[in-house]
This record gives C-alpha cells, structure tokens and sequence, in this order.
C-alpha cells in the first residue's frame, strides 16, 4: 500500500463491497474506509433471495454478512441509501445524489449488476417483477401463495431457483424460456433437459423455445401471449432473463469498459487509483487465460478478499476456477468452470443415478465438472481443473475410481 493511501472508498455496499471493506479492516489497513451503497440493508448475500429468503424459510438478517454494527464498531463509515453519482478522477473524489462531495486516495467499484428488464408490450404492468435484491425477493414472496398462478418468464437460475420456491409455497407455476433447455448460459443441454424432467415433475409447466410477444391485462388476469398463437394465464409474472452490470458510473468517468468494467487479474482498473471487484468487473482469470465476467457468490466473495487485500499492499492475484451452485428442490447442482463450449461429455454415473458428475475436456484435460447431488465429488474435480493435465477419460469414467486418489495423483504427477 502507498504511504498516501489514507482513505479507502467503496462504491457498492453489496457483498462485494461489504466482505472488501471487512478484509480491508482484517488486513491492517488503519486509514478511512467509506462504504457507500444505494439499498438500505447492510451488506448481504445473495444465493438466499431466490432460495431460503423467497421460501420465507430465514429472516432477512440471516442473510446480513455482519451485523450492521459491525461497521461503526471497525471504523467503518458505512453510508446506506445513498448514491454515487459521478467520479471526478483527476480531482479524485466522488460526487453523492445529496451533493456531498467524498474525496479519496483510492477506490474500489462493487456497483454490481441489476436485472436486464423486459422489454415488451405490457411489460410495464405494476405485476410484472424481478428478482434482485431484498425487497425485489419480499415483494415477489409476498405473491407466492397456494394457488397464485405463476409466470416465470427465463429458465436460468433466478428463474428455476423463484419457481421451486413457488412450488413449495404451493403456486401454480408456468416457466417459459426462448432456448431449448434450461440454464443455457451455464450449462450443457444434457444438464438442461435433467433440470427441465426434474422441474416437470415438481409440477412445473415448463415451456421451451418459446417467444412471448406481449402482456396482457383482462379485467385483472394477466395473459401473456406467445408467438405460436397460444396464451398462458396468470396473476404475477417474475421474469429472470438475466443481468447487467452497472458500469455507467465508470464509463461516465472513462474507464475501459467491455460488458463489465475491465481489470487485471489484480483488480486494477485503468486509473491507478480505481479497483472494481464482484458482478461488475471483466476481469483477467489468469487460470483461463482470458476476460471474464461473473455474476456468482464466489466472485463477490473472493475476488473482494483478493482485491482488498491487494489495496492492502498484497502481491496474490484473484485465480480460482469459477464455481456456482445451485438447490431447487431435493437437487443440489454445483458448477466448476465457465468453458465457451460443453462438448461431449465425460459422465461418472448417469442422468437416472441419484448422484453423477459430468466433466467436459479439452485435449484431455479437464476444464469444466459438474456434479448433482454429488458435492463431494466437487473439490477433487475442482482441484483436477486447475492443475490443467490430461487424464484418462476412461478413469475420469469410471466411479470405482475415486476423484480424490485422481487428484492426488495428479498432485504428485
Ligand atoms: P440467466 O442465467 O442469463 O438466464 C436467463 C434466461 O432467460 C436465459 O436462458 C435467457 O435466454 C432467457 N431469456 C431472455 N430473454 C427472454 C425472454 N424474453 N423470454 C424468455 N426467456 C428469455 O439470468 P438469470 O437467471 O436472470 O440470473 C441472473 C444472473 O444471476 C445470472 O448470471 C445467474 O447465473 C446469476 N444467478 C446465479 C445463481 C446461482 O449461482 N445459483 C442464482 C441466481 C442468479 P438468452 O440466453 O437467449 O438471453
């Protein structure tokens, strides 16, 4: 850390923002920290909001990283409901919505990402919502109830997760997603059309390749109608078609930005003075060897403990295979790896197992694994990843095999 590092000042007091402001504190910075952000919970995750949260099956604070008085009693000067509104880089300081200026020596952007927003006729219905934040997640609860018809506009996770939360709080549900299978974005199709029979079963209609063209109020019913002719009737409609990162601050200030204000592998941005962490950032993943941007729980986590302690003086650089999870139902899915494509896959078990994990490879080395119902099969996969060597498709195959004793191998190799 510079000598002239005297105040700290983070922009975004979602996960991101909270666990960097932490580290920052369990680091040794001792200079001024401001964490700034627009919601008025303190900082919390995610993965609940469209799980336990939606479910009404926790408390809003379970899903608080600390108790909020965790940040006065750090010296931490958390500002909740409060909004940046431009970044003077020469002058280095931040403008608020109030008009208050905060000057600083550094800062960090954990602005995150929002909801893509639809855009149809009758999207604008006051029935027509998303899933974000906290109060996106209540006001969507508040709906779910036994026999509420349910439209789910997307089948990716927001969508899948909001609809077995709707189940089980015994709505009707209608799940309609324009690809083919489910969970495109992250998965292969096998994976899809397993997630597709398992909502199936779970009493979801669920439709694919489908195209909505407009919503529809008749006398207080929703209608939404498709392409092909057909409408499907409803009483709320949650669409989950995926988010966007908030880089306007960042582009407003001229910082390089791709879909994602842009860093290196250490968080950096294009001013000296600024690092981006969590949703927001395209950012280098030396283990991938190329840019990417994730909206995920591990991202927000580690790569905010990565990057503040690198405004903390350190040298370690953010490197992890990128990993997501997910429950619906009596399913735990689990991802490692972001590959551009699937291929054929490697299965250990099969679709009609209770338990199986699937490895997609290239030139015989492993890059992607996923496991269902299988979590412990995780790490060692994980591991076999980042090491980047080929392996036997035929051992990786074989379920005799333990991923652990491949793992070590590999280790030792
Ligand atoms: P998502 O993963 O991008 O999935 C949205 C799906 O909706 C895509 O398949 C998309 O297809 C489809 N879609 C888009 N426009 C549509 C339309 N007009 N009609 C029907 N379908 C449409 O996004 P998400 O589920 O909203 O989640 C937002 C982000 O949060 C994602 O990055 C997600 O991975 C993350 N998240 C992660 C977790 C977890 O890790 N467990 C949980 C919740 C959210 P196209 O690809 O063609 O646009």
């Amino acid at each position: 850390m510079s000598q002239t590092t005297r105040h700290i000042v983070i922009v975004g007091a979602g996960h991101a923002g909270g666990v960097a402001a932490a580290t920052l504190r369990q680091t040794g910075f001792a200079g001024a920290i401001t964490l700034i952000g627009s919601e008025r919970h303190p900082p919390h995750e995610r993965p609940p909001l469209s799980k336990e949260l939606l479910a009404g099956a926790i408390p809003v604070e379970k899903t608080y990283l600390r108790p909020a008085a965790f940040y006065g009693d750090n010296r931490i000067d958390f500002r909740p409901g409060e909004t940046v509104t431009a970044i003077d880089r020469a002058a280095q300081r931040i403008t608020l919505a109030s008009g208050n200026v905060v000057p600083y020596d550094n800062l960090l952007l954990t602005t995150g990402a929002r909801a893509r927003r639809l855009s149809l006729p009758g999207a604008d219905h006051p029935r027509v919502l998303y899933l974000r934040d906290i109060t996106d997640s209540l006001a969507l609860r508040e709906h779910l109830n036994a026999g509420v018809r349910v439209a789910v506009i997307g089948a990716g996770f927001i969508g899948l997760e909001a609809a077995a939360a709707a189940r089980k709080r015994g709505a009707h549900v209608t799940v309609l997603e324009i690809q083919r299978e489910p969970l495109q974005r992250v998965c292969p199709p096998e994976i899809g059309q397993f997630m597709a029979a398992l909502h199936r079963r779970n009493g979801v209609d669920l439709r694919t390749a489908i195209s909505i063209t407009a919503i529809v109020d008749a006398d207080g019913a929703l209608a939404l109608h498709l392409a092909d002719g057909s409408t499907v009737a409803a009483d709320i409609v949650l669409a989950g078609i995926g988010a966007q990162p908030n880089v306007e601050l960042a582009q407003a200030a001229g910082l390089v930005v791709e879909d994602g204000v842009v860093t290196d592998e250490f968080g950096r941005t294009s001013d000296p003075h600024i690092f981006a962490a969590g949703d927001v950032t395209r950012h280098f993943n030396p283990l991938l060897g190329r840019k990417i941007r994730l909206e995920a729980w591990q991202n927000a986590q580690n790569q905010a403990i990565a990057v503040a302690q690198i405004m903390a003086g350190g040298d370690q650089p953010y490197a992890e295979v990128p990993w997501f999870w997910s429950d619906q139902y009596d399913v735990n899915l689990q991802i490692a790896g972001a590959p551009e494509h699937w291929g054929r896959l490697i299965w250990r078990g099969g679709p009609n197992d209770k338990a199986f994990t699937v490895f997609a490879a290239r030139d015989g080395i492993p890059i992607a694994a996923i496991t269902m119902n299988n979590g412990r099969d995780m790490r060692p996969a994980r591991e076999l990843i980042t090491r980047r060597r080929p392996i036997d498709p035929t051992q990786l195959a074989d379920v005799v095999v333990k991923l652990q004793d491949l793992a070590k191998e590999i280790g030792r190799g």
